[in-house]
């Protein structure tokens, strides 16, 4: 009997969201597509800094665990509907997430897709009112996994270099950029705890039962889903670079969770809300990528 991987995130959306770094002029905002690779510019011009964000930006994510369960994606999400786990445990007017530094990621969490051996990720340090240790045990409890590994919390980090292409760690280090990231530290004030299928969960799923966990396109038999361009396997890297639409494993279950900048909007903070697992607005933007972003430049 097969096993399917899945992962509890963290998922962070610079699209919609932004983040903030307050030691640049005038408190900076980057949000919206490349936001990442607008603040490495910004704290290395001309270096090459830029080009480090090579995730595309509907996969930033902190992973929290890993688990294999013998459920597909659909027994699972009847399983974790009835799931409101506490996340505050009060006001929060503080970020969620704040960058600690710049190093080598400890694993790569793709589930076996091509990719570096080096990645870079942005490590984080989290609000002590952001409380997620017992939603996860709740979870466990609920699904009784086969598999469950932890990533230890002083390794909270989001990945933002897997593909290599450009830019060693050497490089990066030459150029001082951990530095420069722990100089210029960013804040996270919105996230949204999910768990995801693996692709190939996702693609086994589909291929058992017909149900759908992917949006937008994949590769099939080494072509494009979409517009049938062909795409060899190492060639993927979630985006089809002739018709530029974007594959998105489609979460089982998914929570968020804001807080506020500014102490004077407390009203608004600390929101929780429960969420449809359908991301339809992310969908949407990924169509719009520019064909002029460091996806598909050689
Ligand atoms: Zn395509």
């Amino acid at each position: 009997m097969a096993y399917y991987s899945y992962l509890i995130s963290f998922a962070l959306d610079p699209v919609q969201s932004g983040f903030i770094c307050r030691n640049l002029p005038n408190y900076k905002q980057f949000k919206g597509l490349n936001a990442f690779n607008e603040y490495f510019d910004m704290l290395k011009p001309g270096t090459g800094a830029k080009s480090i964000p090579d995730v595309w930006p509907g996969y930033y994510r902190i992973a929290l665990v890993q688990f294999q369960s013998r459920d597909l994606p659909q027994v699972l999400e009847e399983k974790v509907k009835p799931l409101r786990p506490k996340l505050t445990s009060g006001p929060i007017q503080e970020p969620l997430f704040k960058t600690s530094k710049m190093d080598i990621s400890p694993e790569c969490f793709r589930f076996g897709e091509e990719c570096l051996k080096e990645s870079m990720a942005l490590y984080m340090t989290h609000s002590s009112k952001l409380t997620f240790g017992t939603a996860l045990e709740e979870i466990r409890r609920r699904i009784n996994p086969e598999t469950w590994i932890m990533i230890p919390e002083e390794e909270l980090h989001m990945v933002i270099h897997l593909y290599g292409r450009r830019l060693t760690w050497q490089q990066v280090e030459e150029n001082h950029i951990p530095a420069s990231v722990m100089a210029h530290p960013i804040e996270f004030y919105q996230t949204r705890l999910e768990i995801i299928p693996s692709r190939n969960a996702a693609k086994w799923s589909y291929e058992e039962t017909g149900d759908l966990w992917r949006l937008g396109v994949t590769t099939l038999g080494g072509y494009c889903s979409g517009c049938w361009h062909r795409i060899r396997r190492k060639e993927w890297r979630g985006v089809c670079p002739a018709c530029m639409q974007y594959e998105r494993v489609k979460p089982v279950w998914s929570v968020s969770i804001s807080s506020s900048p500014d102490s004077s909007k407390d009203s608004n903070s600390n929101r929780t809300t429960m969420e449809p697992p359908l991301d339809l607005s992310s969908l949407r933007l990924e169509k719009q990528l520019p064909s002029n972003n460091n996806f598909d430049s050689p």
